[in-house]
């Protein structure tokens, strides 16, 4: 796939947000977005950043933390062309979540994760349902039923094929708080790892340490949004030890991460990335090397 055709896509989904969002100045970017490299462990993608950076082709694993305000909508477009999401985002951010599903080239979803039952993470489910064929849809909890049964349980990998793992972690028990108990999933793809758990706080994140799980990632999907009101998420920050975390977030609502976590995950040495400053965050490797661009261009 040529670059031509890559950054064709990727305009496709500037002008896809633009239309939803409609936000003028964006206008300035469009055709032109901002390419930021991130280092990998051994070597920086080479070219000019426009090409540095392309959009999915086979062999390469992209991942796409959608813009949705504080809340989740995460697509994965694996190396064998198949796509699968974790978390829907809002209802009223519905719209837009399926608009760029649809820009980076989605016709059908083969898995659905869906980490937990708040608003802003299955909300648009109704709508996506809609909109797309799915293969297989998995969450922690039947919400329907009052003794909470696991359906899934931790220790599968719901994806384990052209060297893409996506394993569940947790929860490995049920939780009072809705929040601990997101189904907590690391994909793994060669070198380079994500972790994907949810809005896991203070209990499950301490049971996530006890169990010795490998939390490694190289992007840590920050849960809960950066926020967590009274105990400090850093014992779970330095087992991920991540090089980017990835904080979805609503700065015009206040909804913002707390400084202190901010410093936590600078001094643990992350680049962070929040959509509320940056829109949405594109993910691209090859299972070796790392590279990233967001919408709106720089970080922070
Ligand atoms: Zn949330």
């Amino acid at each position: 796939m040529s670059n031509k055709f890559s950054s064709r896509t990727w305009m496709q989904l500037l002008s896809t947000v633009k239309a939803v969002l409609v936000i003028s100045v964006l206008t300035v970017f469009l055709g032109i977005p901002q390419t930021l490299l991130a280092e990998s462990a051994s070597a920086i993608l080479k070219g000019a950043p426009e090409q540095a950076i392309s959009a999915w082709e086979a062999g390469l694993l992209e991942i796409t933390f959608i813009d949705v305000g504080k809340g989740d909508a995460i697509l994965l477009h694996l190396p064998d062309g198949r796509f699968a999401m974790i978390d829907t985002g809002y209802e009223q951010t519905a719209k837009k979540v399926v608009q760029t599903i649809r820009a980076l080239g989605a016709t059908r979803l083969d898995l659905v994760v869906l980490t937990h039952h708040d608003k802003d993470h299955v909300g648009g489910y109704p709508h996506i349902v809609e909109e797309f064929p799915i293969g297989k849809v998995v969450q922690s909890y039947d919400f329907r039923d009052k003794k909470k049964t696991v359906l899934v349980q931790p220790g599968t990998d719901l994806v384990d094929e052209g060297g893409v793992v996506l394993s569940v972690l947790g929860p490995w028990k049920s939780y009072e708080d809705e929040n601990d108990a997101s189904l907590v999933t690391r994909l793994a793809f060669g070198k380079i790892a994500f972790l994907f758990p949810g809005d896991v706080v203070n209990k499950a994140q301490s049971d996530l340490l006890n169990r010795n799980l490998d939390l490694h990632a190289d992007v840590l999907k920050v849960p809960h949004h950066g926020r967590y009101l009274g105990f400090s998420p850093r014992p779970f920050f330095m087992a991920v030890k991540s090089r980017f975390a990835v904080i979805t977030s609503d700065e015009p609502n206040g909804e913002m991460p707390e400084g202190s976590v901010l410093r936590m995950l600078q001094e643990s040495g992350n680049t962070v990335l929040r959509t509320d400053r940056l829109g949405t965050i594109r993910f691209l490797t090859d299972g070796k090397k790392l590279s990233y661009q967001t919408e709106f261009g720089g970080s922070m």
